[in-house]
């Protein structure tokens, strides 16, 4: 399926940087702030975040930061803010959000797409924009506030993946095709790890040029740009040595199993308690996501259950390569089976926020037929 591009902007339309500045501290100055370890949180009056929001944003500066081997302490601030806030920003108006240097700025309590512009600007890397939006969307772990995936382009024997050379020089945002980008991105990350790319990006400059890429590739990657594009467009095998590119849900805590049989996760999505994520406004509610992880100990036939219908619920691989398909959604009232390999899951429950439903996962050895 060919994914919708999003229209999130990575650069505002400030025409100077001090006009941007200056009317962006001023808002910052009449809003709430909460100090965390690596963001500070401002949020509009009238907005109300759930309990776990605002740490869940601020491990995430550190999560991708420790996955990338960057440094989290770059002074990212987020404000979630409504329409009249949002106003006073430069911010595209159309857009759920932007990020201007380390502020990321967003019409939703989490918009982590906009947090990785955060990071990755006060880390240098965010010269070229088929590159900015790729890292961003790579470690978007719900694709704006869906249920994810981030590898949005699956290969397909038949027919290659598009091509996104043309698109690497654009100097601005709006021509990138986001789930291409981020599909490129988490396959070089896959293929050799955060380093070269965090070299390159930050080694690329002002100018954009084909010339200068392959020659910046071919120091930081030992590759060339032409052969690695092909590999990605035709389909590469997955290495066992593969960089995991982890959904941050990865890092949630760990459920262990009731039994050797059967495994469970039951709690109340209540956005006033406990580290669920999300938010409620004086008009309307946002989605609220909380996460745990489990480890599958051995490859097999298993049966995903879920006893809420008012809870979305997915389960995800954190290990293998980013075009794998190993992400699955569970069916309400119908239980899933699945065909699992050995490691570690998560699983990601979703509601709204101004409701409090019971969810129960259950994931059981499948019966031998
Ligand atoms: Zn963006």
């Amino acid at each position: 399926m060919r994914p919708k591009t999003r229209r999130l902007l990575s650069f505002s339309g400030c025409l100077t940087l001090s006009a941007c500045n200056g009317s962006l501290n001023e808002l910052i100055d009449e809003l709430p702030s909460w100090q965390g370890d690596f963001v500070t949180y401002h949020a509009s009056h009238g907005l109300e975040t759930c309990e776990g929001t605002r740490d869940y944003v601020d491990g995430f500066v550190n999560f991708v930061a420790d996955e990338l081997q960057i440094d989290p302490a770059v002074g990212v601030r987020y404000l979630w803010l409504d329409d009249e806030d949002f106003s006073r920003t430069n911010c595209e108006q159309t857009a759920d959000g932007c990020s201007i240097k380390t502020n990321a700025v967003g019409r939703k309590p989490g918009l982590l797409h906009e947090v990785v512009h955060a990071v990755t600007h006060g880390n240098s890397m965010n010269r070229w924009p088929f590159f900015t939006e790729g890292i961003a969307v790579a470690y978007d772990p719900w694709t704006g506030d869906g249920m994810g995936i981030r590898y949005v382009i699956a290969p397909n024997p038949d027919e290659p993946l598009l091509d996104p050379r043309p698109l690497m020089t654009s100097g601005s945002p709006d021509p990138v095709h986001y789930g291409l980008a981020g599909s490129f991105v988490a396959f070089l990350l896959s293929r050799h790890g955060p380093q070269p790319f965090v070299a390159m990006t930050q080694r690329l400059g002002s100018v954009r040029t084909m010339n200068r890429l392959r020659k910046v590739f071919r120091q930081e990657y030992g590759h060339e740009l032409d052969a690695e594009v092909e590999l990605f467009m035709s389909g590469a095998p997955c290495d066992e040595q593969a960089f995991p590119v982890l959904v941050y849900d990865c890092t949630m805590p760990n459920v262990a199993w009731s039994n050797p049989t059967y495994w469970a996760y039951g709690d109340s999505l209540d956005c006033t308690q406990g580290p669920l994520v999300g938010g409620i406004g004086p008009d309307r509610a946002w989605p609220s996501i909380r996460s745990v992880t489990l480890d599958v100990p051995a490859a097999g036939r298993y049966q995903l259950a879920v006893g809420s219908d008012e809870v979305d619920v997915q389960l995800g691989a954190c290990f293998g390569c980013p075009w794998e398909p190993r992400h699955y959604t569970a069916e309400v009232g119908k239980s899933t089976v699945l065909d699992l390999d050995p490691g570690r899951y998560y699983v990601r429950m979703r509601a709204n926020s101004d409701e409090a439903p019971i969810v129960v996962v259950g994931l059981s050895l499948a019966p031998v037929p």
